[in-house]
């Protein structure tokens, strides 16, 4: 089962509301920005200074157990903490220039008039997504809800998506994959796999089964798995093995 351990210490992501801005982004926005970032020289150097961490074992759901929407906050800002580890820890070693996190304006309501917008769209219901005029990751929270009673490798699968959707927008464009949905999901498997390596987070193989049984369950009934969008479950997946088998590197687009 899945076991986060305690992450390196961390800078605080801080959550913080959205304005109105643009389009929403999650759903095959092409990304024509112009790039800022280019791939840099892999150092691969360690982070030799850091204290090992302390293991923390968590109690993840069984599926159909009780939980509390309590339980399910707290997983979001461990994932939020392992995911934002991950890439500052790591941007030098396949980027040149500086990392910087997307802001996390994080859960909201889907029937909250309060909810945010990007482009003077408000938020969807079942949906995750990236701003890119505002840089700014939100989710739904019953997403979040629903994906959990499947366990909790659903919650650190969105989140790493909607942060690879960050990154690419941080890259040069010839670096983006035409198939920009599935490159996040390649990403997302190169972070928390990545991050078991770096010994903060514990993801096993039950982890991977869990994410893709809840895409296969949720299928076309939420827009954040809605298959003609984002690849069916079994291209998912495939992406996210990817993603741990040959890292960042492998995610990037060849030209
Ligand atoms: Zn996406």
């Amino acid at each position: 089962m899945f076991k986060r351990l305690l992450p390196l210490a961390l800078a605080a992501v801080v959550a913080t509301t959205a304005g109105c801005g643009f389009q929403v982004g999650d759903v095959g926005t092409p990304l024509t920005n112009a790039p800022t970032m280019k791939p840099g020289p892999n150092t691969g150097a360690p982070n030799a200074g850091d204290p090992p961490p302390a293991p923390v074992q968590t109690a993840p759901p069984a599926p159909g157990a009780h939980f509390s929407d309590a339980d399910v906050t707290k997983e979001i800002g461990d994932a939020v903490q392992v995911i934002d580890t991950y890439w500052s820890t790591h941007w030098s070693e396949f980027f040149t220039g500086s990392y910087t996190p997307p802001r996390v304006v994080g859960a909201y309501q889907a029937d909250d008039p309060h909810r945010p917008s990007c482009g003077g769209q408000l938020a969807e219901a079942f949906n995750a997504y990236y701003c890119i005029p505002e840089d700014y990751i939100a989710w739904d929270f019953q997403l979040m809800r629903e994906g959990y009673a499947q366990g909790d490798a659903w919650i650190y699968l969105v989140i790493a998506h909607e942060w690879a959707h960050a990154v690419q927008n941080r890259l040069q464009v010839n670096l983006v994959a035409e198939a920009n949905e599935l490159q996040a999901d390649c990403l997302a498997g190169a972070v928390l796999w990545g991050a078991k390596n770096d010994g903060v987070l514990e993801w096993e193989e039950g982890d991977t089964t869990e994410i893709g049984t809840a895409l296969s369950a949720f299928g076309d009934d939420y827009a954040w798995t809605d298959p003609t969008a984002h690849g069916d479950a079994i291209q998912r997946v495939t992406a996210f093995g990817q993603g741990r088998t040959e890292g960042v590197r492998g995610c990037l687009a060849q030209d």
